[in-house]
């Protein structure tokens, strides 16, 4: 470990190596050295076993992130196990309206690709693991205890092994998650809102091939989405998200494979085939967060530990991806023009475009989730005759479907 790094970035997780991969190609020209570092060790070699990062999870990722992990170097690796979503089929249990969006007439490849988080953590790693990324020291398994704010540089105190060492840094990168402790610590403030809900995610096998399309279908009780996933050889396979009241979470938690499967099929009907098999099922609260100081004089806050949203319209992950490519972006101009990284000013700049996408992003996923939660027969009227009409109405859905994907703001450039 050395003592001294122009970017500490703290969290090898999802948003904390992908930031890194971001950076790396600049990394020898403009002589930055960077510590990535995470509180859990690497798998053994070979082993998909990564980190809770890069759990049992898929994330839906949106068209534009795929530009992003072109633009880092990775998408040629990605590409080998994800899958696209050629069609994402948005219906309300219980009610006429029904959206379908589709690649082919938004004049796109894929609306999105899903991509398998262990998969994801594995081309990310492994990419920071290459002979060109020497400027890159993923340091693993130590944990950041501390961060202390000095007059030129921040100084991280690293636990590892027993003993407590100090790196100093022009900027520190808290991608710490959404249960960081460092957040506390650092005295920042952030909004919470639960949603008395949790989300449950389960791979399920149903009868015939998903055809690459994607379901999102809301109910009375929550939102449920359903996402095609590779074939694992025997089965074809989805990625279930289905939210549920926090006060019937342990009984369906508690529930036979074969019972839940009768239940999933209560709520979500057969448009997609017979549900033949479950896997294992993790259960998530859901929540709103939002850190209401997101940049310090040498200090960025970003991914889960800036906002975390309800996964249900699957943006958590593309909008965090999209401030680690801005503030990339940010951070190599301010380097190439020879101002310091943890200048409040580069932090603003990056902070200013990221708010408003936030804004959006947030506003977007909470006021649908509201929206197709509420069981007011009017509104649900008015959803149902705005769906109908986006589902015959092609520059609303195209609106809809750019929003959905990523494209309605002008992506960060990553020169
Ligand atoms: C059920 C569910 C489904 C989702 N689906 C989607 C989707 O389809 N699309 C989408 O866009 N988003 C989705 N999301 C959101 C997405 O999962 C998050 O945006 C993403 O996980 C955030 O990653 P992160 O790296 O910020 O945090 P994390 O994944 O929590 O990573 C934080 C890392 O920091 C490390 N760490 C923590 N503290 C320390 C410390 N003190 N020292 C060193 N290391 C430390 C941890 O070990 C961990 O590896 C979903 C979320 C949920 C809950």
């Amino acid at each position: 470990m050395k003592q001294k790094y122009d970017i500490v970035i703290i969290g090898g997780g999802m948003v904390g190596a992908s930031l890194a991969c971001s950076l790396l190609p600049a990394c020898e020209e403009q002589e930055l050295n960077i510590a990535v570092i995470e509180a859990f060790a690497l798998p053994d070699n070979g082993s998909l076993e990564y980190q809770p990062s890069y759990d049992s999870r898929a994330t839906a990722l949106a068209y534009g992130s795929r530009t992003l992990y072109e633009k880092m170097g990775v998408w040629n690796a990605l590409k080998t196990h994800v899958t696209p979503i050629k069609q994402i089929h948005v219906s309300d249990r219980g009610h006429f309206g029904v959206t379908r969006l589709n690649a082919e007439q938004e004049g796109v490849p894929a609306l999105g690709y899903v991509v398998e988080n262990q998969w994801l953590g594995r081309v990310l790693l492994e990419r920071l693991q290459q002979p060109d990324a020497a400027r890159v020291d993923f340091i693993c398994p130590a944990s950041v205890v501390d961060i202390e704010t000095g007059q030129h540089s921040m100084d991280v105190l690293v636990e590892q092994q027993g003993t407590t060492h100090r790196i100093a840094s022009e900027l520190v990168v808290m991608a710490d998650g959404g249960r960081s402790a460092l957040r506390e610590k650092m005295g920042i403030s952030y909004a919470y809102t639960t949603y008395e809900q949790h989300a449950v995610i389960a791979n399920i096998s149903p009868d015939r091939e998903h055809q690459s399309v994607a379901y999102e279908r809301f109910t009375d009780t929550g939102p449920m989405a359903l996402l095609p996933l590779e074939n694992d050889g025997s089965h074809h396979r989805c990625g279930l998200v289905w939210t549920i009241p926090d006060d019937q979470i342990d009984e369906i938690m508690a529930l036979s494979d074969q019972d839940f499967i009768a239940r999933l099929h209560e709520r979500f009907g057969y448009r997609a085939g017979n549900f033949i098999k479950v896997g294992e099922r993790h259960a998530y609260p859901l929540k709103l967060v939002l850190a209401e100081e997101q940049v310090r004089r040498g200090l960025v806050v970003l991914g889960n530990a800036a906002h975390a949203l309800h996964p249900i319209a699957g943006q958590g992950y593309n909008l965090a991806l999209r401030g680690v490519v801005a503030l990339a972006d940010k951070l190599l101009e301010a380097r190439k023009q020879k101002v310091s990284l943890g200048d409040l000013s580069v932090l603003q700049a990056f902070y200013e475009q990221q708010r408003l996408d936030q804004q959006r992003t947030i506003g977007f996923s909470d006021q649908t989730m509201k929206l197709f939660s509420n069981a007011n027969p009017l509104l649900a009227i008015g959803r149902n005759v705005g769906l109908q009409l986006m589902d015959i109405c092609p520059p609303a859905r195209t609106l809809f479907a750019r929003s959905a994907m990523g494209l309605d703001m002008p992506a960060p450039e990553l020169k």
